[in-house]
């Protein structure tokens, strides 16, 4: 097998805190498809929010992983080194008028919607934003822009949906080997921020770019994303990037039936080594053989 056909999948953490149970069980997903099939195994430090990532962490999250018996091509890919990237190709969504400048904070959305009962929510719980940039005059927008105000880059969703046209969707494998078709439905995101106000990127373009820049052809990552791969093949279609297989895993809950993350302060795989856990454990505890 060369290497332009072999599958290439990624484990793609955030340097923003310690791995907890729930990205190993995705790793190890990750690791073993990628033996399964021969595969490249990339691991990729998103770490877009400079603020809030650190070099401690990234040290930790590669360790951790090395004892997770994780192997990965060296080096590291790194979403920090292709700003200018993600800068172009939300430019070329500009230049065409898919994206606009938004300069509502979330209290200004707030006051808009306030008093509506039941104001529609996104995916992520958060409101639909409500358009008031959208129809801002090109006088004022420029005036804005030109005396240094900062702006995110909202989607025009209707205009996105209008230009990719056909039906979009993607092939699903979930946990296992028979793919279904799953419909995308990139509306219930409504104009959201594809480029954020305080970097020239959004967690959403950054992935579609790099999933196309590095070949990735299956994308396996929690259920807790699968609603935004509807917004990531809305992206594909109109920056015309090839389109990866998804297989989207459970989430590991705690013992309240709640997602682990690392707000909810799940239990690091620092501490699981400290507490003597070996790998085998570890693994027969998530049901791998
Ligand atoms: N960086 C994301 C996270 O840590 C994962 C993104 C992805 O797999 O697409 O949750």
């Amino acid at each position: 097998m060369t290497l332009h056909n072999r599958k290439v999948f990624r484990f793609a953490p955030s340097p923003n805190g310690y791995l907890h149970l729930g990205h190993a069980y995705s790793a190890l997903r990750n690791a073993d498809l990628a033996r399964r099939f021969n595969g490249r195994m990339l691991v990729r430090l998103e770490d877009i929010d400079i603020d809030r990532c650190r070099n401690d962490y990234e040290i930790a999250i590669l360790e951790d992983l090395a004892w997770l018996g994780v192997e990965w091509e060296k080096p590291e890919r790194r979403q920090s080194e292709h700003f200018a990237l993600y800068a172009s190709r939300l430019e070329d969504l500009r230049s065409r008028r898919l994206v606009y400048p938004c300069f509502c904070s979330r209290g200004d959305i707030s006051r808009v919607i306030s008093g509506v009962v039941s104001w529609p929510r996104d995916p992520d719980g958060a409101p639909l934003y409500p358009g008031t940039c959208k129809h801002m005059s090109p006088a004022e927008r420029d005036s804005r822009l030109a005396a240094g105000q900062h702006a995110a880059l909202r989607i025009d969703m209707q205009e996105a949906l209008t230009l990719a046209g056909e039906r979009l969707g993607w092939s699903e494998f979930g946990e296992g080997d028979t793919p279904r078709e799953i419909a995308a439905e990139p509306s219930v995101w409504g104009d959201t921020v594809i480029g954020r106000r305080d970097i020239p990127a959004s967690y959403h373009i950054a992935v579609v770019v790099d999933d196309a820049l590095q070949g990735v052809t299956d994308v396996v990552r929690g259920m807790d994303l699968f609603n935004a791969t509807s917004l990531h093949r809305l992206l594909q279609s109109l920056l015309e990037l090839p389109v990866p297989n998804y297989r989207h895993h459970h989430l590991l809950k705690d013992e309240a039936g709640h997602k682990l993350s690392k707000s909810t302060r799940a239990k690091s795989i620092r501490s699981i080594r400290s507490d003597g856990l070996t790998i085998g454990d570890l693994r027969k505890s998530f049901g791998l053989s």
